[in-house]
């Protein structure tokens, strides 16, 4: 295995794929790739991929298709391959769990990029050996938790814990992708201060998407993409928020405590 794991790559032009398998071995990836979605399914599920590029446009099944049969045994990042003019049904498909999307004809270097911000985030664990919050100690107590250095974050009967990467509701956990994860983390630890769709990009995309990198209006779109997605997750009321509020035209923060 690759130091960083597996990578798959899913694309039917064979010089992109050349580009891909090159980029993600250099990248310290042990790559297998498909040219067809049908390959590209058994691929992932033989070879337990870590990470995963998906062409959008492939010969047999569409990359969404795909998308939607590999996350029902798979928690792998996936990054969409998509070209100018699929843009925006590709940013509606992150709604199957897609962690991201990258236009086509991408820089390398772009690709590197986003891959490495996103190894440095641990995936959020959603299996059935994801450690429940509920064991790392009584419900409220205020005490110092021994040698675990994470912290938890709590806001009306949400737990997010920055350790193990998981969150709990009510003491059930939810399954977040990455970067919806990585979104309700910083809304929590903004605690009530606006962020914008913009400061949002940035939280998913990584150290890439430094303070003057241009941020497109679709780039933006696929933030509000995955706050859709984590509202539903969360069950969030849109009358009466919890977690999430929306401030029109800017961004989100965090909506305020409330009494127990
Ligand atoms: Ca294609």
């Amino acid at each position: 295995m690759g130091d960083l794991g597996v990578a798959v790559v899913i694309e039917d032009d064979v010089d992109v794929r050349n580009l891909l398998d090159a980029v993600l071995q250099q990248a310290g990836f042990e790559v297998h790739s498909a040219g067809t979605g049908r390959d590209g399914v058994d691929v992932a599920r033989q070879r337990q991929a870590n990470v995963i590029t998906l062409d959008v446009g492939l010969p047999d099944i569409d990359g969404f298709e795909v998308l939607r049969r590999i996350r029902q045994f798979s928690d792998a990042y996936i990054v969409m391959l998509t070209g100018r003019d699929e843009e925006l049904d590709t940013i509606t498909a992150l709604q199957g769990g897609a962690d991201d999307y990258i236009v086509k004809p991408f820089r390398p270097r772009e690709l590197r990029a986003r891959i490495t911000a996103m190894l440095r985030r641990p995936r959020v664990s959603s299996g059935d050996d994801a450690p429940s919050s509920a064991e790392s100690g009584p419900a409220g107590s205020a005490a110092p938790s021994g040698s675990r250095r994470g912290t938890v974050l709590q806001h009306n009967g949400l737990a997010l814990d920055t350790e193990t990467r998981t969150v709990a509701l009510g003491g059930t956990p939810l399954g977040l992708t990455r970067s919806e994860f990585d979104l309700l983390h910083e809304l929590l630890k903004g605690t009530g201060a606006v962020r914008t769709r913009a400061d949002l990009v940035r939280v998913v995309r990584g150290e890439y998407y430094g303070e003057d990198t241009y941020i497109s209006e679709a780039d933006e779109r696929a933030v509000e993409v995955h706050i859709g997605n984590l509202r539903r997750k969360l069950r969030e009321d849109p009358q009466d928020p919890r977690w999430l509020v929306t401030v029109r035209g800017v961004g989100y923060r965090l909506a305020p405590k409330r009494a127990e």
